[in-house]
């Protein structure tokens, strides 16, 4: 048997969650965020599964939502025809070619980038979306420059179409006005302009409606995880797409007394079994993971004990006396939601679907 660990991705859930978008957004357009791989997922797996949906659902993504242009041409490589947004625009003049080309909408979101349009001829002039600033200040113009920048697009041959885009800082927080000063702001800073807008990432899709416009972007909740701290994914009627799986393959019969695991950090209260799992840091696991935190194994939780190494970690045993090697783990997933794994590690579980590593085998559940 080779090295047990495997995620498992199960492509109709990723459907049934873009479903489970329009219902809250009826009215808007969806574009798919699959940067960073997917998150984690696969990136040319999620899109083909979101491209047409599945035979259960109306209408694949309207758009997709990557970082760079190399994950945009992987995706051109592998066929997908559906419109693609590089979400923090062009990082060099020369990928303008490219984009051309490819058929992608960047997003123009500093004014040297203004100038790189306005310096280049295009064998095809390209769409962009101006991002605007309204509160997170990290990437946009300011709601001031919006009509100047503007009028730059709109004068320069190589744009033809412009839409507008802003990112919301605090969507997960219940009530938090700053959200609401932010759509306010866009609003103003585009209110005379013609052109599609876009705010809602997927907090904003299941609780900010104000905020849904032409597109909305959502990214996490396609792979069935909650964007709050306080719900699961199953809170908000997503399923999750990835289940992280492994096996025991060790079961030691420790000692009252013993210590187990790197740097002797856990002393076993008494007696007991402990299991040792396929499944550490170098898999993507965190190491941050403390002692206590959910692990399944044949379905029913256990504590991990000790700390996580790069290839291993450990579990008690104690009310699975009669577990083997060879029984299933599962990381997270079905039955054990990645929002309370990362909890207990101390991030959110954006991070630990991208953090799962190519030395993990992914097996995909056709949608
Ligand atoms: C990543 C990203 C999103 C998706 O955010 P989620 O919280 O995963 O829904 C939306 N918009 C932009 C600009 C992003 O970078």
């Amino acid at each position: 048997m080779s090295r047990a660990i495997e995620a498992h991705i199960d492509l109709s859930a990723c459907q049934a969650n873009l479903h489970t978008v329009r219902r809250h957004a009826p009215s808007s357009r969806v574009l798919a965020v699959i940067k960073a791989g997917g998150y984690g997922h696969g990136l040319v797996r999620v899109a083909r599964a979101l491209a047409h949906a599945g035979a259960n659902w109306s209408t694949g993504a309207d758009a997709f939502g990557v970082a760079s242009i190399d994950e945009a041409l992987q995706l051109r490589e592998a066929g997908i025809t559906t419109p693609i947004v590089l979400l923090e625009g062009f990082f060099e003049t020369e990928e303008l070619a490219d984009i051309a080309a490819r058929e992608l909408v960047t997003v123009v979101h500093h004014p040297w980038q203004l100038a790189a349009l306005e310096a280049t001829r295009l064998s095809r002039p390209l769409a962009v979306i101006l991002k605007i600033d309204t509160g997170m200040h990290r990437l946009g113009f300011d709601p001031g420059e919006v009509a100047a920048a503007y009028r730059r697009l709109v004068a320069c041959p190589a744009v033809d179409g412009i839409q507008f885009m802003t990112h919301l800082a605090c969507a997960d927080e219940r009530g938090n006005e700053a959200t609401l000063r932010q759509i306010d702001v866009f609003a103003a800073a585009t209110a005379d302009l013609p052109g599609a807008r876009s705010i809602a990432n997927s907090a904003a899709v299941l609780q900010w409606p104000a905020s849904h416009a032409d597109w909305v972007r959502p990214g996490i909740m396609l792979y069935g995880v909650s964007p709050f701290p306080d719900t699961v994914g199953r809170d908000e009627g997503l399923a999750p797409v990835m289940t992280l799986k492994s096996r025991l393959i060790g079961v030691r019969r420790c000692r009252r007394g013993d210590t187990v695991g790197y740097g002797a950090s856990w002393r076993c209260p008494e007696d007991m079994p402990v299991g040792i799992v396929a499944a550490g840091y170098g898999d993507g696991y965190p190491r941050s993971a403390p002692a206590g935190t959910p692990v399944l194994v044949k379905a029913r939780r256990v504590p991990l004990v000790g700390r996580v190494s790069m290839d291993m970690l450990c579990v008690d045993l104690r009310s699975l006396p009669h577990a083997e090697v060879g029984d299933e783990v599962i990381l997270w997933g079905a039955g054990l939601p990645v929002e309370e794994v990362a909890r207990h590690a101390g991030t959110i579980p954006y991070e630990l679907l991208c953090r799962v590593n190519a030395r993990v085998r992914f097996v995909e559940h056709a949608g």
